[in-house]
């Protein structure tokens, strides 16, 4: 086990069974998730006693940026991370007004197979650990000297798959003693796992949860998305719903809109007519995200033309949605939704 995997809980019960005493948990636990130290013996004023039984009972590694691209359009940067077995993972910085973004992978590669995606496409190696999670932030934040104030786990990988990870995860980069990014600044994205929405419901946490919805009916859906097969829109849209009412949390809708596929007027009128049906009465607080399609090389689906960008959200808009159009940062570097890979292409 990866020794920044502990909690300050876990960490003091290592400490004490080690036989020193607590207050060298606190200090550990600084350095590490403070400090973000990549090397355990740069804990200063830690023992160095302490720090070699440490070494000896716990794997101490950390990953490492093999790569960083830079955005000539925005200030997007993407990183190549690589893992202690080899694998290779991708994050992203983004600059918002309100601060400093970092998109999260959470498995290395995905195999949730949905046609417009590249994380997709050489299958799931392996989900990751808490560690190689907080290490994108930490290696993020120190290698550009900055703090990073909000999350989103849009990268490779479907984070409701890796569950007991990603909730670790947060957990430790939420703590006081660590980086206290505030779950209220943390979006989770997920292509619809039911069970698992449910079960982020009942934890009852702050953040903000995303649905890859992309279609209005589950015809559609279920030509881009195979889990439309395991699980329709009814019960994927109660899900939501679900989450909305135990965190009161205000939810989102990702609609990639995929030229010829889902991008017509009827769709938008039938996504209209989805959440009207969905939500009658339930005063569900939801955005609706567009996201024009990025080019991913090996598909050959194609990105709408503005005017239809626009035409679409304007109908959404006259049946009194709330609508927003994503972005398109890091377009330059494959650094867009969709584009992050589990390899150096
Ligand atoms: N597995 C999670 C998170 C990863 S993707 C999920 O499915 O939500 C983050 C968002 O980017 C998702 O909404 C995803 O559907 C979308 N996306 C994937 N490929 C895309 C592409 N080529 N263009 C635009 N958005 C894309």
């Amino acid at each position: 086990m990866n020794i920044r995997d502990l909690t300050i809980e876990e960490l003091e019960i290592v400490v004490a069974k080690l036989g020193e005493p607590r207050f060298r948990s606190t200090q550990l636990y600084e350095w590490l998730h403070g400090k973000m130290i990549y090397d355990i013996s740069e804990a200063k004023n830690v023992n160095k006693s302490l720090i070699d039984k440490i070494k000896y009972e716990f794997d101490v590694s950390f990953p490492t940026i093999y790569k960083e691209y830079i955005s000539k359009i925005d200030e997007t940067r993407k990183y190549l991370i690589l893992l202690n077995d080899g694998n290779i993972i991708e994050s992203v910085l983004m600059k918002y007004k309100y601060g400093y973004t970092v998109c999260v992978s959470s498995e290395v590669g995905c195999d949730m197979g949905c046609k417009f995606c590249a994380s997709t496409i050489g299958g799931l190696k392996r989900n990751l650990l808490p560690f190689e999670m907080l290490a994108q932030i930490y290696l993020i934040s120190r290698h550009n000297d900055l703090k990073i104030s909000n999350i989103v786990i849009m990268g490779s990988g479907e984070p409701l798959v890796n569950f007991d990870n990603v909730i670790k995860f947060l957990k430790l980069i939420n703590s006081e003693k660590g980086q206290n990014i505030s779950l209220r600044n943390v979006t989770i994205s997920t292509c619809g796992i039911v069970p698992n929405i449910d079960k982020l419901s009942k934890l009852n946490l702050p953040i903000t949860l995303a649905l890859s919805l992309h279609a209005p009916n589950d015809e559609i859906r279920k030509k881009i998305m195979p889990i439309a097969n395991k699980y329709d829109l009814k019960s994927t849209m109660e899900a939501m719903a679900r989450y909305f009412i135990s965190t009161n949390r205000r939810i989102t809708f990702e609609y990639s809109l995929i030229k010829g596929i889902n991008d017509g007027k009827n769709n938008a009128k039938e996504l209209c007519k989805l959440f009207e049906d969905r939500f009658k009465n339930m005063h569900v607080d939801f955005n609706i995200n567009l996201i024009p399609v990025n080019e991913v090389k090996e598909s050959k689906l194609e990105r709408p033309d503005n005017s239809n960008i626009i035409e679409f959200k304007d109908e959404l808009e006259k049946h009194g949605l709330s609508v927003t159009i994503r972005r398109e940062l890091g377009k330059d570097i494959s650094g867009s939704c969709g584009q992050l890979r589990a390899s150096v292409k």
